[in-house]
């Protein structure tokens, strides 16, 4: 070795110290919720928060003993603590994939792939899938989860949304997907139940939604992470239609099975005309950047996903039973809630021309700081005019934020 001082260093790379986070980390930011953040509650008042995307912060949404039972037992062996294969433990995968054939969807282990989260098989999915340097495109629902837009902006890849229809039970428009898709776009991703809307898709209306890719030759990015929490109506996998569209699925145990920090989550590959060889491929050489996901979660996965029926029920009798509450306490002049059908939200209109706000951000802003109840604005989910709660809260919660509300509506109303 050359001692430091011995080496002649007679250019410098720099005169001064530049360093600066690169664009995907930038571009990683997510809009509006740093400025949310910031809104100050009124001091004389408790506050209500309706804006987690956890559900354990509640004391009547936890996980069931067989779930933590699981993960004992999975420690106690100690045969967890090395790496497994960077796509998962093939018993883990064959696991999900018996799991996904009570809802219809007949895959092998070698179709599923274990993540960290469903968030991480989202970027996966969209990674492997669309390329920001070919210039090409990726529809996203309006309104829809954020996230969408954050990870294909930090990747480089434009979004294109097209539109839910409110008085439809927020089903896509059919049209407007169909006149949005072009000779760009790499993928279609489809959120059923979703997150901010509440809605679960009619076989029908996924049909319609299959037949359009099919006819443009557009592959489908679906994110069903909440396929568990269904109760107001069936829940359909597009995995489970008879339809030669490829599709990539993104589900994982976070919402459904109330374990949202152990994540675990998967990519499942429909692949009926054998569409996606490049993919899988892809896709496999992807999770060899992070090896994997948590093995101790992965060792107890079977028995996870055998074991809940009854405690997945009971958490949709819950479910429904705030929604119902909700529905009823949020008829407020000038508001309209919509009755949500899964997930763990519900989404309430409010009709600005009504009131002495131009957005809904001003609306609930405002309604923070008077009230001290925290809700979500829409346009983090790229519309105005909508404010989210989430269904966690207890009941005399949602009745007590409901009454601040039509104090507040009253005294802004037109
Ligand atoms: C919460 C959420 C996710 C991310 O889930 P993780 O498994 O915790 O990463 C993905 N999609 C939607 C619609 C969500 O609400």
């Amino acid at each position: 070795m050359q001692p430091l001082r011995t080496i002649k260093m007679n250019v410098t790379a720099r005169t001064e110290w530049a360093v600066e986070a690169s664009k995907i980390a930038q571009n990683s930011e997510i809009p509006l919720m740093e400025t949310i953040r910031t809104w100050k509650a009124n001091p004389n008042k408790a506050i209500i928060s309706f804006t987690s995307e956890d559900p354990t912060d509640q004391y009547n949404f936890k996980t069931s003993k067989e779930t933590l039972n699981a993960i004992f037992h999975t420690i106690q062996t100690g045969k967890n603590n090395g790496y497994a294969p960077s796509v998962g433990y093939e018993n883990s995968r064959n696991a999900v994939a018996e799991y996904m054939s009570k809802k219809g969807v007949e895959l092998t282990a070698k179709d599923i792939i274990l993540c960290s989260g469903c968030s991480s098989a989202l970027d996966l999915c969209l990674t492997v899938m669309v390329d920001g340097r070919r210039n090409q495109n990726v529809l996203i629902p309006k309104p829809g989860f954020y996230l969408y837009k954050m990870l294909a902006k930090s990747l480089g890849i434009s979004v294109k949304e097209y539109d839910l229809l409110p008085n439809d039970d927020w089903q896509i428009n059919l049209y407007d997907l169909d006149r949005k898709i072009d000779s760009n776009t790499a993928a279609v991703l489809i959120s059923n139940p979703s997150n901010p809307c509440g809605s679960v898709y009619s076989t029908k209306h996924l049909l319609d939604i299959v037949e359009i890719c099919d006819r443009h030759k557009i592959p489908i990015i679906a994110d069903e992470s909440y396929d568990q929490l269904v109760f107001n109506a069936n829940f359909v996998s597009l995995g489970a239609l008879e339809t030669t569209v490829p599709i990539l699925i993104c589900g994982g145990l976070s919402k459904g099975f109330l374990v949202p920090g152990w994540r675990l989550g998967w990519i499942l590959i429909v692949d009926p005309i054998d569409a996606f060889q490049t993919i899988r491929k892809g896709l496999v050489s992807l999770t060899q950047r992070i090896i994997g996901c948590n093995t101790v979660i992965q060792g107890a996965l079977p028995t996870i996903l055998n074991a809940n029926s009854d405690f997945i029920d009971d958490v949709n009798e819950n479910l429904k039973k705030n929604a119902t509450v909700a529905f009823e306490a949020f008829q407020i002049d000038g508001l309209k809630p919509y009755m949500p059908q899964g997930a763990l939200h519900m989404i309430i209109g409010i009709d600005l021309n009504k009131f002495r706000f131009n957005t809904s951000m001003e609306f609930l802003q405002k309604f923070y700081e008077e009230e001290s109840v925290h809700c979500l604005p829409s346009e983090v989910f790229g519309v105005s005019g909508f404010m989210r709660i989430i269904l966690v809260n207890t009941t005399d919660e949602i009745i007590e934020a409901s009454e601040r509300l039509t104090n507040f509506c009253k005294k802004y109303i037109l």
